[in-house]
């Protein structure tokens, strides 16, 4: 499963609009740390979808 490296390009975090990385089954903000599902290859960019994981 990988987000095309096209889409990486465009993709932007809904909160602080800095790129995101690609982690596992995940997107997660270069900035702020937000974390986006990926689900079937298409990135939820939705606010009630994204989540910062708690703790260190
Ligand atoms: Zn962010």
């Amino acid at each position: 499963m990988a987000v095309p490296d096209e889409l990486m390009e465009i993709l932007r975090c809904i909160e602080c609009h800095s790129q995101l990385d690609q982690r596992d089954a995940e997107l997660v903000c270069r900035e702020c740390g937000l974390h986006f599902p990926v689900e079937g290859d298409i990135p939820v960019m939705l606010p009630e979808s994204s989540y910062r994981p708690e703790g260190p």
